[in-house]
């Protein structure tokens, strides 16, 4: 069945969809739908319950600038709340009207010559619309590992993206496979309730102290009052961040090597204060430069492996089997529990999440993967028409999903402002405008930790197939807001 021509589809209900719809409507259309897999808004915030969730780039800074929240509860709020705040946007900006879940989307495809985005849905329904959003996040396609012996398995398996609140883990003998970001936050909370944990560890990672507080109501009534308030305290927790990028961007000039180095001292003396045994400790000392992969905040993960009912194993995973997981040492730990924190399938299988077909048939992953990663200012892409790709190469800015947003929406503006002047409806980044952002990336990212420091084992994510560091855009932030909105409308084809 096909629908009538809608103004434009968004694929993804997160805060990317989100900011997306809200730009949208600010520019006068109302004619569109968001369409999202899940029962739910939210994206990674909805799908991820898992005990500890929090997030770790402080709340004045991870979330809208338009849309400042003065009630957050503490520095670096939970998921909770921040799937409260999405909600909270989603209801005021009335966005949730055009969202539909349970809505798989399995392709789209440009119809030349109608000029319109056919979106396909499981279930073989279709829609029509002059313009395709995808807001499909980075980290939304969880990485299952294909470890011998895994289907084999006779307890309880749980990805840390399907966490089930109802099971209780109160002395059960848990596994845990994996050590990043998602892990850092959850090991301390199950340690808590386990009996027995054995941490499963293929490439440590950088942890360093989390400065985090409540915020005392006093300041949440001071922020609400005077919202100057927060914009200052905002622009201290932006700073901070913009320096970590900054760091990890000049890493060819000394000055940024040696703070690269004081970054990773600080991990260091996290480490030693908070782990005694000397072979624990270098067990736990990741052997890449500090930045090759995100590093992670937290006051409990080193402290919590010198708890009786812990352990670590990082001699590898040999095979699973019924009842327990047995290591490269050829050590079997016997468990029930076996929680998966082996994060996403970033570039397999998210970058794009969908297939997206263009002119002359181009399809845009098969192109990614035969040439290079790109897309012009990490949100448009030649060969594919009115089409806004949010979860780009190139599109990650500043640390901070929010920041990526908000200048896709100020990219936005511009494009469609110009198209308006026009009474244009389809736009197309020029081949020769793509070509030299990748250069200008390529040669920006030359300077960086990713490319000029130490990253050889680091298995990070910022990294393409190809070895190429292309999720992160080399550029400050400031100065990308700004080209969002004064990059040359000639880059563009417009009719
Ligand atoms: P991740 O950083 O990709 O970590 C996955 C872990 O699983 C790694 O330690 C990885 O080891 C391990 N792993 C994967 N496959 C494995 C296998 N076959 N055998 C053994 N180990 C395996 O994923 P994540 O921890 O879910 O975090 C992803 C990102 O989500 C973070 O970087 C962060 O950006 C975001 N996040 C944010 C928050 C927040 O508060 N905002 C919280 C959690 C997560 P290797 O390193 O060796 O591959």
């Amino acid at each position: 069945m096909t629908s009538e021509l809608l103004d434009a589809v968004i694929v993804g209900a997160g805060f990317g969809g989100i900011g997306a719809a809200i730009q949208l409507k600010r520019m006068g259309y109302q004619d569109f739908v968001i369409l999202d897999r899940e029962d739910d808004l939210g994206g990674t915030w909805h799908v991820n319950r898992y005990p500890g969730l929090a997030v770790d780039v402080p709340t004045t800074t991870y979330s809208y600038y338009f849309e400042p929240n003065p009630n957050w509860s503490r520095l670096y709020s939970t998921g909770d709340e921040i799937k409260q705040y999405a909600a909270d946007v989603a209801d005021k900006y009335d966005v949730r009207k055009h969202m539909r879940f349970n809505t798989l989307v399995e392709g789209a495809c440009w119809d030349e010559e109608t000029e319109v985005w056919r979106v396909t849905l499981a279930g073989g329904e279709a829609l029509s619309a002059r313009y395709l959003i995808t807001a499909t996040g980075f980290l939304s396609q969880p990485n299952t590992p294909e470890i011998p012996g895994i289907e084999s398995f006779a307890g309880r398996i749980i990805h840390t993206t399907a966490w089930d609140n109802t099971y209780d883990l109160d002395g059960r003998r848990v596994a845990v496979i994996g050590t990043g970001a998602t892990a850092v936050q959850l090991i301390p909370e199950l340690a808590k309730k386990a009996a027995d944990l054995t941490v499963y560890q293929r490439t440590p990672v950088w942890v360093v102290p989390r400065l985090d507080f409540p915020i005392p109501k006093p300041i949440k009534r001071l922020f609400s009052r005077v919202p100057l308030t927060q914009r200052a305290l905002r622009a201290v927790t932006d700073v901070i961040y913009e320096f970590f990028l900054f760091v990890g961007l000049r890493h060819r000039q000394l000055l940024f090597r040696r703070l690269n180095v004081a970054a990773s001292d600080v991990a260091k003396m996290h480490r030693f204060f908070s782990v005694r045994d000397r072979e624990l400790r270098m067990q736990l000392t990741p052997d890449y430069d500090f930045g090759c992969k995100r590093p992670t905040f937290s006051n409990s993960y080193y402290r919590v492996f010198t708890k009786p009912n812990v352990h670590l194993q990082s001699s590898g995973i040999e095979h699973i089997e019924p009842d327990g997981v047995v290591s490269a040492d050829g050590t079997k730990t016997q468990i029930d529990t076996l929680v998966l924190a082996t994060g996403f399938n970033l570039w397999e299988a998210n970058i794009p999440a969908i297939e997206i077909i263009g002119r002359k048939g181009r399809n845009l992953g098969k192109w990614w993967r035969d040439t290079r990663f790109q897309a012009y200012q990490g949100v448009t892409v030649p060969y594919f028409p009115n089409y806004l790709s949010m979860a780009s190469p190139y599109a990650f800015l500043g640390l901070n999903f929010f920041n990526t947003v908000e200048y896709q929406m100020r990219h936005m503006d511009r494009l469609f402002g110009e198209m308006k002047r026009r009474g244009a409806t389809t736009f197309e980044v020029t081949e020769d405008a793509n070509a030299r952002y990748l250069d200008r990336m390529t040669k920006l990212m030359g300077n960086s930790v990713f490319m000029a420091g130490n990253c050889a084992d680091s298995r990070s994510y910022y990294f393409d197939p190809n070895g190429e560091a292309t999720l992160l855009q080399p550029v400050a932030t400031r100065r990308a807001i700004k080209e969002a909105s004064q990059y040359p409308l000639s880059d563009y084809r417009i009719a």
